[in-house]
This record gives C-alpha cells, sequence and structure tokens, in this order.
C-alpha cells in the first residue's frame, strides 16, 4: 500500500497545491490546514470539507499523532511527556506555566549528535530528525493532555535545533501561521550550540525569533572538554558571529551558562567571561548544572548562591545576568533524562 501522506506536516501552501492534486479549489488546503493545526484527529471532524473530499482524504493522508508513552506532573504545574513516534524513536516535551503564559521546550531531533558530556540528550547519539510535524504536534498534544493554550515556545528540548534547520525553518513558519497556532516569533527561542554558519542564514530568515547560545564556559580550554562542537567552532569564532548577527538584528542574545563547580565558576572565568561578552547586546542565563549520572567525568553543580554570586560580578562589569528559575525539579526536566530512563 501507497504511504499515507501526513497533513500535519504541510504548510498551508502545500496544502493548497495537494487540494488542487485532488481536484479541489485551493482554498480547501487552507480549510485543511485550520482543522489539522487546531489539533483534529479525524478527518469527519472537517465539517465544513464537501463528504467527498473526506473520504478521498481518508483514503490517501493520515494525520501524523504521536503517543502519549508517559506524563509526569509536577507540584509547580511543570507537566513533562514522553512521546512516542511510530518508528519507536521517543521524545520528550516540557510544558511550564509561568506569570506572563504557558510555554513549551520542545525538542527538535530523536538524540543529538553534538555529544556534550554534562548531556543526557546526546548520550545515545542522534537517532534521526524530527520533522516540522512533529515538533508541531507535540505542541498540540500537549495543549490537548493539559487544557491549556500555548503562548511561547522554546527549541531546547533534545537534539540541537541548527543540525536540522530545514525542518526547523518550516516549523517556524508553520506555528507563526495566522491560520495556525499563530504564535509570534517574538514569543520563539530557539537555542543552540553554536552552529556558526547557521547563525547568519537564521538572522536573515527569522529576525524576530530569539537566539539563545549554549555557551557553558569563557575558554576554548573548558568549552571544547564540555563541548565537542567547540573544537570544530571555537569561542572567537563564536563571539565575532555572534557580534554580527546582534548588529545585523539588533535583538539581544541569550548566553546559556550551566555552572558547574571548580571548572567554569572561579573568579577567574567570570571575568573572562565578562571580558568576552562586553558591549555585546546580550543576556547572560546562569543555572547550576544538572547532575546527570551518565555524565562522563565528574563534573558537579555549582550552587545557586554561587550562580547568585557570578550573575553580580558579570552585572558589575557590565554584562546583564540572570539566574534561571528552575521549574519541574522533582520531576527531573531537565533535557533527556526521561527518554534515557525509558530506554
Ligand atoms: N542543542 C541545543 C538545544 C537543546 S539543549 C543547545 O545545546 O543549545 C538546551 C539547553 O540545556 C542548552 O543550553 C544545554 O546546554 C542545556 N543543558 C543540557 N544538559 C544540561 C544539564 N545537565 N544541566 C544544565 N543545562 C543543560
Ligand atoms: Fe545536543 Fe544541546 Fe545536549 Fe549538546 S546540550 S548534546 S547540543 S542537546
Amino acid at each position: 500500500m501507497e504511504k499515507k501522506i501526513d497533513l500535519r506536516n504541510m504548510t498551508k501552501e502545500e496544502l493548497a497545491v495537494f487540494a488542487e492534486e485532488l481536484g479541489e479549489k485551493a482554498f480547501r488546503g487552507r480549510q485543511i490546514f485550520k482543522w489539522v493545526q487546531s489539533g483534529a484527529d479525524s478527518f469527519d471532524e472537517m465539517t465544513n470539507l464537501p463528504g467527498k473530499l473526506r473520504e478521498r482524504l481518508k483514503e490517501c493522508a493520515c494525520i501524523g499523532r504521536p503517543q502519549v508513552l508517559k506524563r509526569q506532573d509536577s507540584k509547580d504545574g511543570t507537566v513533562k511527556f514522553l512521546f512516542g513516534f511510530e518508528d519507536g524513536n521517543a521524545i520528550e516535551s516540557v510544558f511550564m506555566k509561568y506569570k506572563y503564559g504557558n510555554s513549551i521546550c520542545v525538542s527538535s531531533q530523536a538524540g543529538c549528535r553534538m555529544g556534550c558530556t554534562f548531556c543526557a540528550s546526546g548520550k545515545l547519539g542522534l537517532a534521526r530528525n524530527l520533522t516540522a510535524g512533529e515538533i508541531i504536534s507535540q505542541i498540540l498534544l500537549a495543549e490537548k493532555e493539559t487544557g491549556e493554550k500555548v503562548n511561547h515556545i522554546v527549541v531546547m528540548g533534545t537534539g540541537e535545533p541548527f543540525d536540522n534547520y530545514d525542518e526547523l525553518s518550516r516549523f517556524l513558519s508553520m506555528v507563526n501561521d495566522k491560520d495556525g497556532l499563530g504564535i509570534g516569533m517574538r514569543n520563539i527561542t530557539v537555542s543552540t550550540s553554536g552552529l556558526i554558519p547557521v547563525i547568519g542564514r537564521f538572522a536573515e530568515d527569522f529576525p524576530q525569533v530569539n537566539l539563545a547560545i549554549s555557551l557553558h564556559a569563557p575558554t576554548d580550554e573548558v568549552r571544547s572538554s564540555m563541548m565537542p562542537v567547540n573544537n570544530k567552532y571555537p569561542i572567537g569564532e563564536l563571539i565575532a558571529e555572534c557580534r554580527k548577527y546582534t548588529e545585523k538584528t539588533n535583538r539581544r542574545i541569550t548566553f546559556e551558562y550551566a555552572v558547574v563547580k571548580d571548572v567554569n565558576d572561579r573568579d577567574e572565568d567570570v571575568r573572562r567571561l565578562a571580558d568576552l561578552l562586553k558591549g555585546m547586546l546580550c543576556h547572560v542565563n546562569l543555572i547550576p548544572l544538572n547532575e546527570i549520572k551518565e555524565s562522563s567525568g565528574s563534573l558537579k553543580a555549582g550552587s545557586r548562591e554561587r550562580a547568585i554570586e557570578i550573575a553580580d560580578m558579570l552585572e558589575k562589569r557590565g554584562v546583564a545576568a540572570t539566574v534561571r528559575r528552575s521549574l519541574g525539579r522533582d520531576i527531573d526536566a531537565a533535557c533527556g533524562q526521561l527518554r534515557l530512563k525509558a530506554d
């Protein structure tokens, strides 16, 4: 049997062409897009489509929908999901409640090939890229499961989004579509380990989307020991590219910094970090390392108090910094941890 086409992975424009291929008017594509992006699971729900078209769709199309393999609810309202796809791959998403609205952290790949030593997501390498539809499914399913609307998206789950740029960009266009979820570009943040060649493209394609860079260390020596990607794209070049990004977009970059005891949290590290970032339109987001037992070496978390001290030291040197609130601690809501446990 021919493989059915997954409508959840199609843009409004692609669906218009598809409708015409089925002998229908193009506007039917827009109607289908609206249904699929509002979380419809069956063609019978699509009551404004002619019965004949619904029957035709049942034959040749499907609406991809992962399964909820696991759901964990935290006392603070955070909900962590493990979603499973048909091919057996599983990924996780975390739904969070903030004062300013609901946010979701989505995965962009099943696994990750970047191999950061402190990160659970990369421990099993990369299984495969997710499609735009699979990234969107995480939002649609989380909304359905929680009964809440998502207002903000962070692409900070499993995977390196800039290693799956084509699907990431289709995803961004689709969630932003007024006929779909309609989430504003400024309400979306993409986090990367620093794939330099993609940063310029991203600035060009999505200047309104927030960019976060996982920095984690102020020197090549320490950063390379934590993040192998630094061997290919060293700090000096990365920071130069970031400065270009801020000049071009006039948008503030967030630098993620996981505080690791005696590795990147000494006074001299903080001084170096301040020198590196001085004068840039940016902000440092500190978080005590989330220790994972699979971590190679013996990286230990810096304390929250030390993270606050570092933020103060940076501020005094003219670099904006905050300590991230960590939600969902009681359910291990950090990247990759649930997926590893399930394996
Ligand atoms: N691959 C992208 C996005 C996913 S990781 C990236 O690396 O930016 C999302 C964030 O979680 C990154 O800032 C990453 O460095 C951080 N992270 C991963 N494991 C962590 C851990 N054990 N403790 C604290 N932060 C962690
Ligand atoms: Fe991949 Fe990001 Fe984890 Fe590094 S921190 S292994 S880039 S998901």
